[in-house]
């Protein structure tokens, strides 16, 4: 194990600097340290100006996403003994700055309530009773800690900032799509408005992911799917046409 690792943090404050920087700093290495120590040991130590956004350090609020050595990574969940003795932090690329590796993510609360709500189906008894086996297909989805590191290493994210709700929220439509109790099919939305076909399937959201979400392989292409056959599949596309929606 090394003794001190130089840790190379991103430095921008978009008030007073007109572009950012990385400073290097040396910092002593303790047993089992993760980035984030690192960072909160520069914190403490060395600059409390520094802006860091963390919470739990138990990888489950998602606060201290950032680009570890230019992936996508959680600060608290990355050993500094696994990346060798030069480490570079950023912010994540896909947010505007707020300051140093503090990233402005409110587009995802924006986009989040745009997703059609959990409807349930008409009708239902109280208590509502799901069986197991079909909890099991959403439960996957709903481990998402919204780190939006997914979001953040998207290339259409980053090239077409508007035009695609991205894969953090194709697993959200996809776990209120394969709600048991659910009544409604987000096919439309996804289409028209979030811009599914964007998406060209190249799986980087899914390799990043903390909680090993396969989102591409259980959310995006089933999503697809569903698209395809709510609007191309000529059987859907007669029933639509006599009840005048789509497929809702
Ligand atoms: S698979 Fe789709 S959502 Fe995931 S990173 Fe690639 S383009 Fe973006
Ligand atoms: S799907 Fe995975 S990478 Fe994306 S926001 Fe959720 S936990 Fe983070």
């Amino acid at each position: 194990m090394n003794k001190e690792v130089k840790m190379n943090v991103y430095r921008f404050d978009p008030n007073k600097d007109k572009e950012g920087k990385f400073q290097e700093f040396t910092v002593p290495v303790k047993e089992g340290m993760v980035v984030l120590d690192a960072v909160h040991y520069i914190e403490n130590n060395m600059d409390p100006t520094l802006g860091v956004r963390w919470n739990c350090k138990a990888a489950r609020c998602g606060s201290c996403a950032a680009e570890i050595n230019g992936k996508p990574s959680l600060m608290c969940k990355t050993r500094v003994d696994s990346l060798g003795d030069k480490i570079h932090v950023a912010p994540m690329k896909a947010f505007p700055i707020v300051k140093d590796l503090v990233t402005d993510v409110s587009r995802n609360w924006e986009i989040a309530r745009k997703i059609p709500e959990f409807t349930p189906k008409k009708g239902l008894k109280e208590p509502w009773q799901i069986a197991e086996i079909d909890v099991s297909r959403s439960r996957e989805f709903r481990n998402c800690i919204e780190c939006f590191l997914c979001q953040d290493v998207c290339h259409v994210i980053r090239e077409h900032d508007k035009d695609y709700i991205g894969p953090r929220f194709m697993v959200k439509a996809a776990s209120l799509d394969t709600h048991p109790l659910d009544s409604i099919n987000r096919s439309k939305f996804l289409h028209e408005e979030g811009g599914a076909g964007y998406c060209n399937i190249t799986k980087c959201c899914q390799s990043v992911c903390p909680e090993h979400i396969a989102i591409t392989d259980n959310a995006i292409i089933p999503e697809k799917e569903s698209i395809v056959d709510s609007y191309y599949d000529p059987v859907t596309m007669l029933f639509k046409k006599i009840r005048g929606k789509h497929g809702q």
